[in-house]
Parts: C-alpha cells; sequence; structure tokens
C-alpha cells in the first residue's frame, strides 16, 4: 500500500493574505510528513500557492476541473491549464458541486479523464445523503457513484483517488465512526478489485468532518487511505495534527 494522503480542500474560503499566513504555518510545523499531503485553494489562487509551495512537501490541488478541452466554456479552467501551474490533484464530484452546480455522474467521469489526460490525478468524491442512508441506499448510491469513473477509457481506476464523503458529515461536525466509514470502504476497495489487480494501489480517502481529534482512529482503519479535510484544513495547528496521526 502506498503512503496515506491528506488533501485540504479550503473551499470558497481565503485572501492573498491569509494563504499566505496559513501556508507559513504550515510549512514552519510540517518537517519530513510521513503521508504525501495536498493543499486545494480556490482556483485563483493556484498561483499564489505554486510559488508558496515552491520545494517544499506539500503538493498542490484544486477543487474543480473542466471537462471540456478549451475553446468557448466562458469561465471554465481546463486541466491543461491548471497543469501550467503545478497542479497534481484535481478534486472532481465533490457533493457541494453535485448539489449546486448539477454535476451528475456523467460530468464526473469526463472531467476525471480530462485531468488524467493532463497528467493529475483526480480525486473522485462519492458519498450518500442521509435520507439515502436511512433508507438503507448508501451501497447501491457509492457503487453507483464509483462505476462511473471505474472503467475511463484508456486509464486504470488504479490512476485516480477516492474519496467517500458521507454527504451528511460534511461541514456538520458529525463525522461517521470508524466502523460506518470503513464498512463503506471496504464495499469500495471490493468493487475496485473486481475491476483491476491494482487495487491496493487505489487510496480511499474519507472526508466528513475529520478533524485533529477523530484523525487517529479514522485513519487507523485498514481501508482508510487518508483524509478529504475541509474546515480543519483552514487552522494550521489542526491540519498538521491530522498530517502526523496519517502514518
Ligand atoms: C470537504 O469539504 O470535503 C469536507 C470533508 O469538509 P469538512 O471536513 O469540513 O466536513
Amino acid at each position: 500500500m502506498s503512503r496515506k494522503l491528506i488533501v485540504g480542500n479550503w473551499k470558497m474560503n481565503g485572501s492573498l493574505a491569509s494563504n499566505d499566513a496559513l501556508v507559513r504555518e504550515l510549512l514552519e510545523g510540517i518537517g519530513q510528513p510521513a503521508c504525501d499531503v495536498a493543499l486545494c485553494p480556490p482556483g485563483i489562487y493556484v498561483a499564489q500557492l505554486q510559488n508558496l509551495l515552491a520545494g517544499s512537501p506539500i503538493e498542490l490541488g484544486v477543487q474543480n476541473v473542466s471537462m471540456n478541452e478549451n475553446g468557448a466554456y466562458t469561465g471554465d479552467v481546463s486541466a491543461e491549464m491548471l497543469k501550467d501551474y503545478g497542479v497534481r490533484y484535481a478534486i472532481v464530484g465533490h457533493s457541494e458541486r453535485r448539489q449546486h452546480q448539477a454535476e451528475n455522474d456523467v460530468h464526473v467521469a469526463l472531467k476525471a479523464k480530462r485531468a488524467l489526460a493532463a497528467g493529475i490525478t483526480p480525486i473522485v468524491c462519492v458519498g450518500e445523503t442521509l435520507r439515502e442512508r436511512e433508507s438503507g441506499m448508501t451501497e447501491f448510491i457509492v457503487k453507483r457513484q464509483l462505476s462511473a469513473v471505474i472503467h475511463l477509457n484508456g486509464h486504470c481506476i488504479s490512476e485516480i483517488v477516492v474519496a467517500y464523503e458521507p454527504v451528511w458529515a460534511i461541514g456538520t461536525g458529525q463525522t461517521a465512526t470508524p466502523l460506518q466509514a470503513q464498512n463503506v470502504h471496504a464495499v469500495l476497495r471490493a468493487q475496485i478489485k473486481a475491476a483491476t489487480e491494482h487495487a491496493d494501489r487505489v487510496r480511499i480517502l474519507y472526508g466528513g468532518s475529520m478533524n485533529a481529534a477523530n484523525a487517529g482512529e479514522l485513519l487507523s482503519q485498514p481501508d482508510i487511505d487518508g483524509g478529504l479535510i475541509g474546515g480543519a484544513s483552514l487552522k494550521s495547528a489542526d491540519f498538521l495534527k491530522i498530517i502526523a496521526a496519517a502514518r
């Protein structure tokens, strides 16, 4: 199994000044991490973060990528453009985009494909809503969402990162228990195993109110290979503790 991966999703937060301060605090405290680490700032700050992170152990990610290659797509940013700025990861299909930007499994697959074609690793988010969990549909929903990216023409599922993010746990302070999360991760791992002999290479991250206090137990589950962190990635002390727990 590869190193764990901890990714900070800043969502639509930050400013030139606050980004600068946050990254400097992280770089002061990070040392030589035992896991891979990436930060996903809002797209407008990618150049700033590229400069701040140069030569550091923290890699650069983004929160979204266009499903189109180039041309008349007002407001979009292509995978190739992101690659120009040294972007290594792109979050794709975050539940906030599925909910507010009407992204569906087809869009998610196209975006993942564009990212891969540019040499950017997509972090594909899957997860059920509270209503879906309560009606016993969790497994069906996450399998359907993952199946959209499991056979991308010319690419192997082992090239992507998967993030299990129960929608009811995102930004709510209501974390999935380690067992709840592990159970879903095991379902996803089995689905990936059925598609590739390289299933153990695929990192499956947990996301949903992961914080400094609960990270250790979540990250010690056998099929949890890292974390996608929203709120707690905006506080350097908390994010550094989560990084330290990922070994
Ligand atoms: C996220 O934005 O992907 C996320 C998991 O947010 P939070 O950690 O704030 O729940």
